[in-house]
């Protein structure tokens, strides 16, 4: 499936819901996670629909893994953190709640920056 009428993430790719784009190509868009978890958490998405890992094309794994390097400089650059996270949650038991594939960058701020 390339697209899905009730997926939020779809939404926001095609501009029907806002969000604070951190970066942009061809096959992947970057943005803002609504819920900071810390500051500047940002979540990296193919353009296509592709429910989770298992439903992820090789190709387009590449190509959001391509723009992972990216959006992390750029996070780096603007937040100026210490470290970074970089993960990816499969299915309801691994806290996935929304069903389009999608890689959490965290820039993390030291102990205590809300995430563990
Ligand atoms: P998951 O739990 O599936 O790994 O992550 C889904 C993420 O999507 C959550 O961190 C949640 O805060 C974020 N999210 C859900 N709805 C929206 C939205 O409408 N806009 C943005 N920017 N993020 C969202
Ligand atoms: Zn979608």
């Amino acid at each position: 499936m390339s697209h899905d009428e009730q997926c939020i993430f779809c939404k926001i790719i095609n501009g029907e819901i806002p969000a604070y784009k951190v970066y942009e190509d061809e096959h992947v868009l970057a943005f803002l996670d609504i819920s900071q978890v810390t500051k500047g958490h940002t979540l990296v998405i193919p353009k296509k629909h592709h429910q989770d890992i298992y439903a992820l094309p090789s190709e387009v794994a590449g190509a959001v893994f391509a723009a992972v390097p990216k959006v992390a400089n750029a996070l780096k650059a603007a937040y100026e953190p210490i470290g970074m996270n970089v993960l990816n949650n499969n299915g309801e038991a691994a806290g996935q709640t929304v069903f389009h594939y999608h890689l959490h960058i965290l820039p993390r701020y030291g102990k205590g920056d809300g995430f563990g």
